[in-house]
């Protein structure tokens, strides 16, 4: 929709920034330091409002999320090795020194989609979801409202996780839980009490930073309970060949055997190199999934939904 893809586009900002550690084109991120990135679950704070205090929440497609580019950042303080040492925002780079994979962005295959799900009906009531590189993470906050049973989210950052993934995740529960909200016409007897509520929807969620190989084996070796995804969604993921091998084998540890993984990506990602023709390549030779693509986008750079399976699923 028209107002939809113009809302996208102030939030997606460039289309096709440099990924990686810095605005030199030709330098890629240290595949050095990606592979040491450990792994870390985040604790959802226990003060809910102390999550969004301070901070300028936006909309887009009904969603509700942090701009980072316009958030004038004070007090932030170095969250971790990677804090947010800069107080005036100019670029994204310049928020998290090392190596920073976009999550500050919402990128546009995100809203690709996410207009997927409810062309295709994809249904996710009762299922486990992952959404994998999620940045904002809209689309696991999709999945969420969309009544799945569990909701995780990762991002290689873990400012990216602490600022922005968390607060959106908090900001939509709050704020548009199902459409349940005190100020609705319900009687009092049957309105959950909000802060309930809210509590409910994210006790649903778990917020993990890392790369993707050490996360993954944070959660197949955790005392918690781990049971495989049913849907693993991932948005402008494969735009760097350096990490399909490492993307590949966590999708194979994770997506339960009859799991579905949905794929938004643009075809190709040009100065980075990667992309479908690459990916499918890549996932065909390692023989252990079947991929199909569900959607085309022609619209500006040229986007596709891929669908992947195990081979030997259902
Ligand atoms: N999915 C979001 C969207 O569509 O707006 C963010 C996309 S951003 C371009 C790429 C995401 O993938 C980042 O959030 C980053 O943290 C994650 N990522 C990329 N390479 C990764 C790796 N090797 N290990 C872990 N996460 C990685």
């Amino acid at each position: 929709s028209a107002e939809k893809s113009s809302q996208a586009a102030d939030a997606v900002g460039d289309s096709s920034p440099r990924l990686g550690t810095n605005n030199d084109q030709d330098e890629k991120p240290p595949q050095k330091n990606l592979c040491f990135k450990a792994a870390k679950e985040h604790d959802i704070p226990e003060d809910l409002n102390k999550v969004l205090e301070n901070k300028v929440m936006e909309t887009v497609s009904g969603l509700y999320y942090r701009n980072m580019s316009v958030v004038e950042m004070t007090g932030l303080g170095d969250a971790d090795k990677e804090g947010i040492v800069s107080k005036s925002v100019s670029s994204h780079s310049d928020l998290i020194p090392g190596v920073y994979e976009g999550g500050l962005t919402i990128w546009e295959c995100t809203f690709d989609l996410i207009d997927y799900f409810s062309e295709a009906e994809i249904q996710f009531t009762k299922k486990t979801v992952l959404d994998l590189g999620c940045g904002a993470g809209l689309l696991g906050i999709v999945a969420l409202r969309s009544k799945a049973e569990k909701v995780h989210y990762q991002d290689y950052n873990s400012t990216v996780i602490d600022e922005i993934t968390l607060p959106n995740a908090v900001a939509n529960c709050v704020r548009t839980g199902s459409g349940v909200d005190t100020k609705t016409s319900q009687p009092p007897s049957k309105r959950p009490k909000k802060a309930e509520h809210l509590r409910n929807m994210l006790t649903r969620c778990r917020f993990f930073s890392g790369e993707w190989s050490e996360v993954s084996r944070l959660l197949l070796s955790s005392n918690k309970p781990f049971s495989k995804y049913d849907i693993i969604l991932t948005s402008e993921t494969i735009y760097n060949p350096d990490y399909y091998g490492a993307l590949h084998d966590t999708l194979a540890q994770l997506l339960d055997k009859n799991g579905r993984v949905y794929l938004a990506s643009k075809v190709h990602y040009f100065g980075v190199g990667g992309g479908i023709p690459l990916f499918e390549k890549f996932i065909e030779e390692k023989n252990v999934f079947r991929t199909s693509i569900v959607k085309t986008i022609d619209k500006g750079l040229q986007r596709c939904i891929m669908e992947m399976a195990f081979k030997y699923s259902s």
